[in-house]
C-alpha cells in the first residue's frame, strides 16, 4: 500500500536550525515527503490570521515549529518582556492553528536555557518546571515552558502527539552574527573577524566578556538538523527530548574563544573582561534518552565544527546576518 504524503511546514526554517534542516534535507530525500520552509516575509506568526493562511496555503501534515524570538544573554537581559509576549503568541497561533487543521505532528523547540536556575546537575527532561528560570532570560523561558504544558493539554483533551525538543547551545553557518542580538559563539566571530579583517598583527587584543570560565553543550546546527529528522520520522511521544552532545563534550567559554582564535588564525592575544556577566555558570544536559534511540550517533568534533563555521562566515559575510 502506498504511504500518505507527508507535508512538513518548517517555520522559521529562514533561521539557523531552518536552514541547517534545508541543507540535510536535500541529501537526505525520501519519497512521500514535502518539506516547505517558512520565515516571517511568509506569515507573522505573532498573528492567528496570518497564521491560519499560512496553514491554509500549505495544508501542512506535520509541522516543525521553530520561530522564535531568539537572542543571546545581552538581548534577553533587555526584552524580557518582548521574548514572553511574541514567543507566547507564536507559540499558541501554530499549536492551535495546527490543531484546527487537523495535522497529526508538531515538533516545537524549547532549549537547555530554560531549565531552573537552581538545579541538580545533570539536567533531564523530566526536570523543566522544577523551579524559576535564570532571572536573564526568563521572559524566553516562561514562554517556551508552556509549550510543554500545551502539548500535555493538546494530547489529554485531544488526543494529539504534539511534541517538543530540547536542544543545547546551536552554532553553525547562517547564525545571527549581529553584535547585540546574537549567542556566544556568533558573538565572537564577528568581534574576531571585525578586528582582524584589515590586518591579523601579533598587537591586537581579542576581549572576551565575562571570565571564560562558564561550562556549555554546544551542537553544531547541522547534527541538530539530523537529529530534528530523526524525530519528525521516528519518535512519538509527547514528552520532550534532549538533543545535545555527550556530557563529555561541555566546554568553557574560554576553550571557544580558543578555537574560534584557531578557526581563524588570529595572531594576537585574547584577554576577558571580568566586568561582564557571566550568566549561568553551568547548564549540563543528559542526553540519556537520546542515546537510549541513537546510542551510535555520531557528533561533529567542536573544531572541525567551529571552522566549518568560520569558513562559512568569511566567505559569505556580506550575506550573513551582521
Ligand atoms: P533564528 O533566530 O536563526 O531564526 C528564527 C526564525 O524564526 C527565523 O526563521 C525567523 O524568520 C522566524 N521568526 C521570528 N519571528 C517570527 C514571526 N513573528 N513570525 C514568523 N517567523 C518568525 O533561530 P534559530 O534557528 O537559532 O532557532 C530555532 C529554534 O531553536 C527556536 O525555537 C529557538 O528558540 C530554538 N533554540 C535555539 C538555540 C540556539 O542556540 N540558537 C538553542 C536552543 C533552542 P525570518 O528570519 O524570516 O525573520
Amino acid at each position: 500500500m502506498c504511504e500518505k504524503e507527508k507535508i512538513i511546514l518548517v517555520t522559521g526554517g529562514t533561521g539557523l536550525v531552518g536552514k541547517a534542516i534545508q541543507s540535510v534535507i536535500e541529501a537526505d530525500k525520501i519519497k512521500n515527503e514535502k518539506w516547505i520552509f517558512v520565515g516571517s516575509k511568509d506569515a507573522d506568526l505573532c498573528n492567528k490570521q496570518g497564521t491560519e493562511k499560512l496553514f491554509e496555503k500549505h495544508k501542512p501534515t506535520h509541522v516543525v515549529h521553530l520561530a522564535a524570538m531568539v537572542g543571546g544573554l545581552f538581548h534577553n537581559m533587555a526584552h524580557n518582556l518582548d521574548f514572553l509576549r511574541n514567543n507566547i503568541h507564536m507559540n499558541d497561533n501554530v499549536l492551535q492553528t495546527a490543531h484546527e487543521n487537523n495535522v497529526v505532528k508538531v515538533i516545537s523547540c524549547l532549549s537547555t536555557c530554560i531549565f531552573p536556575d537552581k538545579t541538580t546537575y545533570p539536567i533531564d527532561e523530566t526536570m523543566i518546571h522544577n523551579g524559576p528560570p535564570h532571572p536573564s532570560n526568563y521572559g524566553y523561558s516562561y514562554a517556551k515552558r508552556l509549550i510543554d504544558i500545551a502539548n500535555k493539554g493538546y494530547y489529554e483533551q485531544h488526543g494529539r502527539i504534539y511534541t517538543s525538543i530540547i536542544p543545547c547551545n546551536v552554532f553553525g553557518p547562517n547564525d545571527n552574527f549581529h553584535p547585540s542580538a546574537s549567542h556566544v559563539i556568533p558573538g565572537l566571530m564577528r568581534r574576531l573577524y571585525d578586528l582582524i579583517k584589515n590586518g591579523n598583527t601579533e598587537d591586537k587584543t581579542f576581549t572576551v566578556l565575562g571570565s571564560g570560565k562558564p561550562l556549555r553543550q554546544f551542537i553544531y546546527s547541522l547534527d541538530l538538523a539530523k537529529l530534528i529528522i530523526w524525530v519528525l520520522r521516528g519518535y512519538d511521544s509527547v514528552e520532550p527530548i534532549i538533543l545535545s552532545v555527550d556530557e563529555s563534550q561541555e566546554v568553557t567559554i574560554s576553550q571557544v574563544a580558543e578555537a574560534i582564535a584557531q578557526a581563524f588564525d588570529f595572531k594576537g592575544k585574547i584577554v576577558y573582561d571580568l566586568s561582564a556577566a557571566d550568566g549561568q555558570y553551568k547548564k549540563t544536559a543528559s542526553n540519556a534518552k537520546l542515546r537510549k534511540y541513537l546510542p551510535d550517533f555520531q557528533f561533529t568534533p567542536f573544531t572541525q565544527a567551529i571552522k566549518e563555521t568560520v569558513d562559512w562566515y568569511i566567505a559569505n559575510y556580506d550575506q550573513a546576518r551582521n
